[in-house]
């Protein structure tokens, strides 16, 4: 999938796992990030052809989805790292023609059933993903709220 809804989603986990001890989170965010890039790359998605314009697109836009998503829960440093460990994966893609021979990640390798579809089906399913990590989030903040006006603190 398009680094955006890897983001969005590593992002979401990053949120969930906020109020978790420091380390236990981290460890909980990367191994959920790293499973969930695996899952979604199963999932029908449409890729961009790789270029740098298209990179440096989707780079913008996950910045702005981790921004979003960091604001909403207050918890910048752990939405960045799950947003970070889900989009890392696809970093080979652009090794893969200097450093290594080919993908070594799960989902990248030939025999991975590697979900395709056309550009519009393909966008809608990532748009979903995207969708269902939002309203998880906006779920967990408003949470937020409830607990704080529950215990009276302002
Ligand atoms: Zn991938």
């Amino acid at each position: 999938m398009l680094l955006v809804a890897h983001a969005a989603v590593g992002g979401a986990m990053g949120a969930t796992a906020r109020r978790e001890p420091r380390a236990r989170g981290m460890v909980l965010v990367a191994v959920g990030a790293l499973v969930s890039h695996v899952l979604m790359d199963l999932i029908p998605h449409w890729d961009y052809p790789f270029s740098l314009g298209w990179i440096i697109l989707d780079i913008a836009a996950s910045l702005a989805v981790f921004g979003l998503i960091a604001w909403l829960v207050r918890a910048p440093g752990m939405v960045f790292w799950g947003a970070f460990v889900a989009c890392i994966p696809d970093l080979e893609h652009v090794l893969v023609s200097w450093l290594l021979p080919g993908p070594v990640f799960v989902s990248h390798v030939n025999w991975f059933p590697h979900g395709q579809a056309g550009l519009v089906p393909g966008l809608l399913t990532q748009a979903v993903t995207v969708g269902v990590a939002f309203w998880w989030v906006l779920r967990l903040r408003r949470q937020a709220g409830a607990n704080r006006r529950g215990s009276g603190r302002p």
